[in-house]
């Protein structure tokens, strides 16, 4: 795999910086506190190197969304106290491994992929968190459990041996104005909020993973608690050829 070539150490530590204040006064404007927002910087494309600048100015969790291209970069910092998010869509025969190396997996966009996984972790001795990712806008090419069939999916999660659900995930169509994003974010809190009525416990909907660099302080004001931040922190992304 080719890497993108990475940011300088100081300008990653100066961006990570800017995001973490911009993510402060976002929150601080919604009278939330600023620690209940975690960042998740997203590494995907760049190399071992732009993760020892972020972990060198204080960054703990990273997002990647390629099962090999993370195993890789772990294995290459494993020196470093990181916590590893899975938010790319996870084919099953992927599944355990993924179960066994991830801190969290946000992208768990079947009942069946949550089943598996949590059959994996026991086998691994694992305690991955997992976050259902819905699908609000019914996009052919989007992954994500429609809302209606979440609660099903939670009820499920409720007998899990060893993955623990704990939150919600949302990829929402692209807008050039980030504002056009806001009932997207709006509507995963209430559909979050409407299951909590339903009696699913506060445990296991306690994250909103929402918000990208384009649009993660709108996600702060709809109430997320883990904003994934690529570009923001690292750079642009040289862009994928398309499969
Ligand atoms: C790449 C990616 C991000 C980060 O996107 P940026 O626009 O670079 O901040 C966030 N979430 C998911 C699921 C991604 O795949």
């Amino acid at each position: 795999m080719s890497e993108a070539p990475s940011a300088a150490p100081e300008i990653i530590a100066a961006n990570l910086a800017d995001v973490r204040d911009r993510i402060a006064r976002a929150a601080s404007a919604a009278r939330r506190a600023p620690s209940t927002v975690r960042l998740l910087a997203v590494s995907k494309t760049f190399g071992p190197d732009a993760v020892r600048a972020a972990v060198a100015a204080g960054q703990r969790d990273f997002g990647e969304n390629r099962v090999q291209e993370a195993l890789a970069k772990m294995d290459a910092v494993a020196d470093a106290s990181v916590s590893w998010h899975l938010i790319g869509h996870l084919q099953s025969n992927k599944a355990k491994r993924a179960a066994a190396r991830f801190h969290a997996i946000h992208s768990v966009d079947s009942l069946d992929l949550l089943l598996q996984l949590d059959r994996a972790a026991a086998e691994a001795g694992a305690t991955p968190e997992l976050l259902v990712q819905l699908d609000l806008a019914s996009e052919a090419t989007k992954f994500g459990i429609t809302p209606d069939r979440a609660p099903a999916v939670f009820e499920q999660a409720g007998s899990c041996a060893a993955a623990r659900v704990v939150g919600l995930m949302l990829i929402p169509p692209y807008f050039d104005n980030p504002e056009d994003v806001r009932p997207y974010f709006r509507r995963l809190a209430e559909i979050r909020d409407g299951l909590a009525q339903q009696g699913v416990p506060d445990s296991m909907l306690r994250e909103l993973s929402m918000g990208m660099s384009h649009d993660f302080e709108i996600a702060v004001a709809e109430g997320a608690t883990v904003v994934r931040v690529g570009t923001a922190i690292f750079g642009r992304r040289p862009t994928a050829p398309k499969v």
